[in-house]
């Protein structure tokens, strides 16, 4: 099984159009990969959520309707007075499959490792998925740093029961620019990542994220030991989004 994330971010979709625009791909296409071949996931705020999950529960098209929806941020806590946050609660009765965590934008803005650990506590708890997001900035890189960066991020995670739904390896430096990460250093991160589930015994696909873009998804899937992509502006566009999708091969 591939895995094909979008995530929207706080971009307004119109989803009329996306749905419309990702369908006529699948329709026109006889070997579209099935739903078992490759699991879709479009992370969104929770407006766009009861938009769209009305739409994947209408739909006729069996591609479409198989669509997993997930949000792209949680709150820490359980309860209380936090003005603006979301629980995974409240997560879980709206619907929502899980959610992004660790994502760059957020540690940016204040999210430590302990703090995407509580998060991931938190789904946890409501039996929700994670899509665990870890990758080094370019000082990091430069100066061979990279090894105990992404260690330390993923020891100080998986630990309590708590491992990642979906591990989502997304270099700084890699999104939003337009330029992906070269095979070397997705693969050597991909080793890192590999020898540490080994160690404790983690089964969890290893995805890519990145400035993925149709141009670029046959090289990037075809790396040993991707079994998907997190797309962020590429999703936006229904289009664009199935078109990645198609060239994904289980
Ligand atoms: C992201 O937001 O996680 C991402 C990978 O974005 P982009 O595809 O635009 O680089």
């Amino acid at each position: 099984m591939k895995y094909l994330i979008a995530n929207w971010k706080m971009n307004s979709v119109d989803i009329d159009v996306w749905e419309q625009e990702f369908i006529n791909v699948v329709s026109s296409q006889n070997n579209f990969p099935k739903s078992d071949e490759v699991k879709l996931i479009v992370c969104l705020n929770l407006y766009d959520y009861t938009v769209f999950s009305k739409k994947i529960k209408n739909s006729k098209n069996e591609i479409f309707n198989k669509i997993s929806l997930f949000t792209q941020d949680v709150s820490q806590y359980d309860d209380g007075a936090f003005t603006g946050q979301i629980s995974s609660k409240f997560l879980k009765k709206v619907g929502v499959e899980g959610s992004i965590i660790g994502h760059s934008e957020l540690r940016e803005n204040g999210d430590t490792e302990n703090i995407v650990f509580e998060k991931g506590l938190r789904l946890n708890e409501q039996g929700l998925s994670n899509i665990f997001c870890i990758g080094e900035g370019l000082e990091i890189l430069e100066n061979n740093k990279k090894k105990p960066f992404l260690l330390n991020q993923l020891q100080t995670f998986c630990k309590d029961n708590i491992s990642p739904g979906l591990l989502a390896y997304e270099p700084i430096w890699a999104i939003g620019s337009g330029k992906e990460a070269d095979s070397e250093n997705i693969s050597s991160a991909v080793s890192i990542i590999l020898d540490f589930f080994e160690e404790k015994k983690i089964d969890c696909p290893i995805l890519y994220g990145g400035s993925v873009s149709k141009s670029n998804i046959e090289e990037i899937i075809s790396i040993p030991g991707i079994d998907g992509c997190l797309v962020g502006n590429s999703s936006l566009d229904g289009e664009q989004f199935a078109i990645i999708a198609s060239k994904i091969k289980s």
